[in-house]
C-alpha cells in the first residue's frame, strides 16, 4: 500500500498495529506509530487504542503510557489495553491505581476489566478491592459467567478467603476445568489436600481433568503430605486420560517425595525422567527436601546439579550454603559464600505487605521507614517477650546462613512478616483475622515465632508466601510444617 502510494484510513492503522501486537514486532509497530503521526491519525481514538495496546504486549509500558496518557477521550478498550498490560506485566499496583483513575472518572466497566482487576488483586492480595469487584458484579446484576466466576474464586484463594472462593465455586451454574483446576488450586495453596482431593473426585462427573488439573492436584498433596493419593493420580493422569507427564509434574512429583520423607524415592524419580531433562526447579524441589530431612549426601547431588544449570541465582547459594551448614561443613559455607560475593550476587529483598483499613502497608527487614517505627518495635519486643515466657526459642540456626553476620541477630528478630504483624496487631481490632503477603518464603524462626503469637494474642493469622498460605491459629499451622 506505502509502495502505491495508496491513502491509509484509521482502520489501515489499527488492523496493522493489532497484527504487529499479535508478532509482538516492536520495530515494525514503531514504524507504523510514525505514519500515524505523519498521515494526521495521533489523535483518533481507535488508533490510539491500537497504539496502547500494541506497546502493552510489547512489553513497552512507559510508550503505552505516554500515548494513553496523551488520549483527549479514553475508551473502554484503552483503559482495559493500559489496566490489563500492567497487570499481566506483574505490576499490580500501577494496575489498581489505573482502575481507581478510572473510576474516579465515572467510567463505566466491563467484564474484561472486572477479570483483568481481579487478577491484579489476586497478585498484590488485595482482598478489600476484590470484595469490592464482587459487590459490584452483584450490584449491577452483572451475570456472572464462568470466566468471571473463575477469577473470583482465584481472588478469594489468592487473598487467603477459601470458604468465599468456595461459596462462589458451588454458585456457579457452569464450572469449565479452568473453574475446577482453580478450586483444587485454592485448596491446595491453603494446605487443605482431603479438600482438594474430593473436588477432584466430584469432577468424575464433570469435564475430563487436563495436564493443569493434574499439576493442581499433584501440588496439593505434596503440600498436604498425601503421597498416596498423590502417586494414584499421577498413574492415573498416564494410564487413564493419556496425558504425558511434563516438567511441571515431575517437579510436583519430586517435591510431593521429598518433603514426606521419601528422598530415595524422589531421587529415583528424577533418575526415571527419560525423555525431559531434570530442570531447576526439579533440583530446587530436591534440594529443598534434602535440607528439612537433613539428607546431606543427596543435598549436595542436588546442589551440584542446581548450580550446574542456573550458576548464577543467589536463592540456590543460600540453600546450598544452608546444606554444608547442616552437615557441618563450614569451610565449604565460606567457600560459597565467597563465590556470592565475588560473582556480586545479592539475595532478593524480602517484604511482607498487609491491608489496614483499605490501605496497603509494605515492611521489609528491619524497616524503619514507618511513621510509628518506635511504637511498632517496642510493641513487637513486648509481643516476643510474651511468647518466651510460654516457650518460644529463636530459631537462629535456620537465618545463620542467609544473612550477614553483623544483621543476623537483629535480622531475625525484625524480618519484615513480624513487622507487619506487629502494625496489624496494633491496629485492628481484637479478634479480627490478620491477613499478611510475603513476597519469599517465611523462614523457620519466623514461622515458629508466628504460632507462638497466634497463642498469645488469641488471633488468626493468615500469611501468603512465594509458594502457599500459612493458616495460624491456635498455636499450629494449616501447613503443618510442611512447606
Ligand atoms: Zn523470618
Ligand atoms: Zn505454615
Amino acid at each position: 500500500m506505502l509502495a502505491c502510494k495508496t491513502e491509509c484510513s484509521n482502520h489501515t492503522f489499527t488492523a496493522v498495529l493489532k497484527s504487529c501486537a499479535n508478532l509482538s514486532a516492536l520495530g515494525i509497530g514503531k514504524t507504523v506509530h510514525c505514519h500515524v503521526i505523519v498521515c494526521g491519525y495521533g489523535l483518533d481514538l481507535f488508533v490510539q487504542a491500537a497504539l496502547v495496546s500494541f506497546y502493552t504486549k510489547c512489553n513497552e509500558l512507559g510508550a503505552a503510557r505516554q500515548v494513553f496518557d496523551e488520549m483527549p477521550e479514553r475508551s473502554l478498550v484503552a483503559w482495559n489495553a493500559m489496566i490489563s498490560g500492567y497487570e499481566q506485566n506483574g505490576l499490580a499496583e500501577e494496575a489498581i491505581g489505573l482502575f481507581n483513575c478510572m473510576r474516579e472518572a465515572g467510567m463505566e466497566f466491563d467484564s474484561v476489566t472486572m477479570v483483568t482487576v481481579l487478577a491484579a488483586c489476586s497478585q498484590l492480595g488485595d482482598l478489600g478491592l476484590g470484595r469490592w469487584v464482587h459487590e459490584y458484579i452483584n450490584v449491577n446484576g452483572l451475570r456472572v459467567n464462568t470466566t468471571i466466576g473463575t477469577s473470583l474464586i482465584n481472588m478469594y484463594g489468592r487473598c487467603g478467603d477459601v470458604i468465599k472462593a468456595r461459596e462462589v465455586f458451588d454458585s456457579l451454574n457452569q464450572q469449565n476445568v479452568i473453574t475446577w483446576t482453580a478450586m483444587i488450586s485454592t485448596y491446595g495453596m491453603h494446605g487443605y489436600g482431603n479438600e482438594a482431593m474430593k473436588i477432584f473426585h466430584l469432577m468424575k462427573h464433570g469435564p475430563p481433568p487436563n495436564s493443569v488439573t493434574f499439576i493442581a492436584v499433584l501440588s496439593a498433596c505434596a503440600h498436604a503430605g498425601l503421597v498416596s493419593e498423590g502417586q494414584l493420580a499421577y498413574a492415573s493422569m498416564i494410564q487413564n486420560y493419556q496425558i504425558a507427564p511434563r516438567i511441571e509434574h515431575h517437579v510436583s512429583m519430586v517435591d510431593m517425595l521429598g518433603r514426606a520423607g521419601l528422598l530415595n524415592e524422589a531421587y529415583q524419580h528424577i533418575q526415571s525422567m527419560n525423555d525431559i531433562k531434570p530442570n531447576a526447579a526439579v533440583w530446587t524441589a530436591m534440594l529443598g527436601a534434602c535440607k528439612m530431612h537433613k539428607n546431606v549426601t543427596l543435598g549436595v547431588i542436588a546442589a551440584e546439579n542446581l548450580l550446574a544449570i542456573e550458576p548464577h541465582h543467589p536463592g540456590h547459594f543460600v540453600l546450598i550454603s544452608n546444606v554444608y551448614a547442616m552437615a557441618g561443613q563450614m569451610d565449604r559455607v565460606e567457600m560459597v559464600r565467597n563465590v556470592m560475593i565475588e560473582k556480586g550476587l545479592k539475595k532478593q529483598v524480602g517484604y511482607s505487605t498487609i491491608e489496614v483499613d483499605n490501605k496497603t502497608y509494605m515492611f521489609s527487614m528491619a524497616d524503619v521507614s514507618h511513621p510509628e517505627t518506635d511504637t511498632i518495635y517496642k510493641y513487637l519486643d513486648e509481643l516476643m517477650e510474651r511468647c518466651r515466657e510460654v516457650g518460644y526459642t529463636p530459631a537462629f540456626e535456620s537465618v545463620m546462613h542467609e544473612v550477614e553476620d553483623e544483621e543476623r541477630a537483629h535480622a531475625l528478630r525484625y524480618h519484615s512478616e513480624k513487622l507487619a504483624l506487629a502494625f496489624g496487631l496494633l491496629k485492628t481490632r481484637e479478634g479480627s483475622v490478620i491477613r499478611i503477603v510475603k513476597n519469599l518464603r517465611v523462614c523457620e524462626d519466623c514461622h515458629v515465632a508466628i504460632k507462638f503469637i497466634s497463642v498469645v494474642t488469641r488471633r488468626k493469622i493468615i500469611v501468603r508466601d512465594k509458594l502457599r498460605f500459612h493458616h495460624f491459629e491456635d498455636g499450629s499451622c494449616s501447613c503443618l510444617d510442611y512447606w
